[in-house]
């Protein structure tokens, strides 16, 4: 059995955890190429010590100095790079075989995008990269021939339930739609005046998942379903129209694909993020993961209900954003991202974040994308209207 090199982008976050716990069950066939973080060195230092990778990327020259001289002490020949060019090196270099792309919001795009053009076999976890650069990620997808296969639970579980051939169209193979499933998060059966003050600690306290802090707000707000709406579009070639959103408190259904002929597909599971990034790993075949079985009489009941639009609107401006296309889902993904870290910040409520996104969107129309610059252009004019909205509402 040959060894694959792996580069993890955002080792030291939920994701990059999980996903090195899988690799160390199979050392005779996985092995660290690099290993990135941005915050939390401990974390880092003794993924190196473990994995010893040939390198590791952090935020800059100060990190980069404190953990290189660790590591010597430490006896580990990890060498250590810093910034934003040092993780597209280390994700596009020839002697890696795949990138775990893990690192949260659009600070991932640029190293994804890197792996992508590499043609490497691309883990996706890091679902804004796609939210903002959609054709053009897709696009450079078939130029390169690399192979993505999602992370996102959701559309891991979409791609285990459509045919290998997808790829031929929708109508092609027979799918009528999807049918994404979504938790509903923390506040699924909170009334909206309570909603306006609930905390950051409140929401990020996932009731099925544990996962880094944007994406647990995002979970909570719904704008998480949102942006997988839009992923599941690019990923799949769907019409927005063709993805509907189900409620499932459980979130042991991760996602189903309803057919023509009345069959409905659905892959299932004990909510545990290593099952999709073992399943990414070895596709086609198949990696045992550390899950779990899944005990259905445990489970003992499956709830499906329809999402409140009213209650989380974020969800509503995905879809609109991804009806819209060109830049629409860039400006959402910026404004999500500032007006999340706001709230965790504790500058503005739970519910000031769709109004934030809703006035960025109505701000900036959607324009054609021209190429990356564009979409990064577009991301950092976004991201001022909304901090400009933010100091307005002191
Ligand atoms: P996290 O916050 O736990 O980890 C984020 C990682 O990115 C960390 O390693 C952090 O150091 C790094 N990072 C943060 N800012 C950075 C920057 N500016 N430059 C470089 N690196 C930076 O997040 P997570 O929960 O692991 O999620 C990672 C991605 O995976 C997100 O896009 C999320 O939407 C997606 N995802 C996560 C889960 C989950 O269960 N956690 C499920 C589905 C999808
Ligand atoms: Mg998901």
């Amino acid at each position: 059995m040959s060894i694959s090199w792996v580069t993890v982008l955002g080792a030291t976050g939920s994701i990059g955890v999980s996903t090195l716990d899988v690799i160390e069950r199979h050392p005779q066939r996985y092995r660290v190429f690099a290993l990135s973080g941005h915050s939390r060195m401990d974390v880092l230092h003794t993924q190196c010590l473990a994995h010893c990778p040939q390198y590791a990327v952090v935020a800059d020259d100060a990190q980069a100095r404190a953990l290189q001289s660790r590591l010597r002490a430490g006896g580990c020949a990890t060498e250590v790079l810093f910034g934003a060019e040092a993780l597209e090196q280390v994700a596009a270099a020839t002697e890696v075989d795949v990138v775990m792309a893990a690192i949260v919001g659009g600070a991932g795009l640029r190293p994804t995008l890197a792996a992508v053009r590499a043609g490497k076999r691309v883990l996706l976890a890091n679902k804004e990269a796609l939210v903002m650069s959609g054709a053009l990620f897709m696009g450079a997808v078939k130029a390169s021939g690399a192979v993505l296969l999602p992370i996102d639970s959701e559309h891991n579980a979409i791609f285990q339930c459509l045919p290998t051939d997808y790829a031929r169209g929708m109508a092609d193979v027979g799918v009528r739609r999807i049918l994404l499933t979504a938790s509903g998060g923390p506040f699924r059966d909170m009334s909206a005046a309570d909603l306006v003050s609930v905390t950051p600690q409140q929401a990020c306290a996932h009731p099925n998942w544990s996962m880094g802090q944007k994406i647990s707000v995002d979970s909570a707000s719904m704008m998480n379903k949102g942006l997988e709406l839009i992923e599941a579009s690019w990923l799949f070639d769907v019409r927005p129209a063709q993805i509907e959103v189900v409620i499932h408190p459980q979130s042991v259904v991760h996602s189903l694909v309803d057919y023509i002929d009345g069959s409905v597909i659905a892959q299932l599971g004990n909510p545990d993020m290593r099952t999709p990034i073992a399943h990414a790993l070895a596709w086609p075949e198949r990696l045992d993961s550390g899950v779990s079985p899944l005990d259905l009489l445990a489970v003992a009941r499956l709830d499906f209900r329809a999402p409140d639009l009213q209650m989380f609107p974020c969800l509503r401006l995905a879809r609109d954003a991804a009806e819209a296309g060109g830049t629409a889902c860039a400006v959402l993904n910026a404004a999500n991202e500032v007006a999340v870290e706001a709230f965790l910040a504790g500058r503005i409520g739970f519910t000031d974040i769709p109004v934030i996104i809703e006035q960025t969107l109505e701000r900036m129309a959607p324009e054609s994308v021209q190429d990356l610059d564009h979409i990064l252009q577009t991301d950092r004019r976004a991201r001022e209207h909304a901090l400009s909205w933010l100091s307005r509402h002191r």
